[in-house]
């Protein structure tokens, strides 16, 4: 199940243009993807309590020796990547063409609360700009590199023969979101993500986790394989972005403050790289969950609210949730969970107080340092308030 999920799934010197990075700043060699921490991102820890699994929870990231990668600084060089090529638009795949729609709606969560405001999303998941021709054609750049990776199924064997196809996206997302708890030092506690799509783009598709792994280790995917020129790929024939996709993204003007982009899916509002001040916002001035609270436009007026930035720095985009996310709404069908019931996960967690982890697990966590082992507990202890609240 986790096998499958999570398959496929910057400022090189011009900071005074953001709309022109020259180099996207890559993610620390030998981090944990466990630990919610500034420029890292962390994935719900019950991950690592699954049978054989490809995340135990000592999985550290890898640094990609890849060709774009300049390994003295860390950084991927932008005009090093052998991009995906070709250009593809929505309406070569579904006649459709782009069609994302956002509706109003009223109902419950599966928390109990019976009447939430959500932004209820529709869609076939292909984007208002042009993608690369995926499966990737032989003898174009970026070939070598998606053939050497798994494709995650017996049809696609390896990675390159994936083509893009519309699916259903649908998504309900909080309409005013919630915090997660506090903790004793009145901080906001992080949510781990649970998910392989954090948020909802509005140009259609979706943003995935910033995790990718070949069939030993685990990187940046935007390291270990180039993607389109505007910065998508498909997992399971759905296409979808990661972080620096804001170079593509439509009507965002060139100073002042970025537009909104998207909604992560605890309903908090995804923005260019261009803060308040309509300078590139750096992952100094925002949290572990890349984001802050200052003022922006939200909802027709400016409101000062907590909200997450994409910029060159990883992980570009969401590296965990600042606010509940309530997955059997947010991803509320098969394509959207993706091979994997995110609901039932959480579940997992819960049934965690009861349930003892598997012996080999359990010694795993018997090995860890007192320091890993209450990052540990604290996370999952973190995960179950979420749910139970
Ligand atoms: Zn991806
Ligand atoms: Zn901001």
């Amino acid at each position: 199940m986790l096998g499958s999920m999570v398959i496929l799934a910057a400022c090189g010197g011009s900071d005074s243009d953001p709309g022109t990075p020259t180099a996207l700043v890559n993610s620390t060699n030998g981090m944990s993807p466990y630990e919610c921490r500034a420029n890292g991102m962390c994935l719900n820890p019950v991950f690592s309590l699954i049978p054989n699994s490809p995340l135990p929870i000592d999985t550290q990231f890898s640094q990609s020796t890849y060709p774009w990668i300049d390994q003295s600084k860390n950084e991927i060089v932008l005009s090093a990547i052998p991009y995906v090529s070709g250009t593809v638009y929505a309406k070569d795949i579904d006649p459709a063409g782009f069609n994302l729609t956002e509706t109003e709606f009223s109902g419950p969560s599966t928390f109990g609360t019976p009447n939430i405001a959500y932004r209820h999303f529709k869609g076939n998941g292909l984007p208002n700009f042009p993608m690369g021709q995926f499966p990737v054609q032989a003898g174009t750049p970026a070939y070598s590199y998606y053939n050497a990776l798994p494709g995650g199924s017996d049809t696609y064997p390896t990675a390159d023969l994936i083509p893009v196809a519309a699916y259903n996206l649908e998504s309900y997302i909080p309409r005013i979101p919630v915090e997660n708890p506090k903790d004793g030092d009145g901080n906001v506690i992080p949510g781990p993500i649970s998910s392989l799509i954090t948020g909802i783009s509005l140009t259609g598709t979706v943003w995935h986790i910033e995790m990718a792994n070949s069939s030993t280790s685990w990187y940046n995917p935007s390291s270990a394989l180039p993607m389109d020129q505007c910065w998508g790929h498909p997992y399971n024939k759905q296409y979808h972005i990661h972080g620096y996709s804001w170079k593509c993204f439509p009507n965002q003007g060139s100073s002042g403050p970025s537009p909104l982009f998207g909604y992560a899916l605890d309903g908090y509002g995804i923005y260019g790289p261009r803060g308040e001040n309509g300078e590139m916002v750096t992952n100094s001035q925002l949290d572990q969950c890349h984001g802050h609270t200052a003022p922006v436009m939200w909802d027709g007026k400016m409101t000062n609210i907590y909200h997450y930035h994409l910029n060159r720095e990883y992980p570009y985009s969401i590296g965990c949730f600042h606010g509940v996310v309530d997955y059997a709404r947010a991803l509320p069908n098969s394509d959207m969970s993706e091979g994997a019931n995110y609901a039932e996960i959480i579940a997992l967690v819960q049934s965690a107080t009861d349930v003892p982890p598997p012996p080999d697990v359990a010694q795993k966590i018997a090995d860890l340092t007192p320091s890993e082992n209450s990052t540990f507990s604290e996370y999952v202890s973190k995960i179950i308030t979420f749910v139970l609240r």
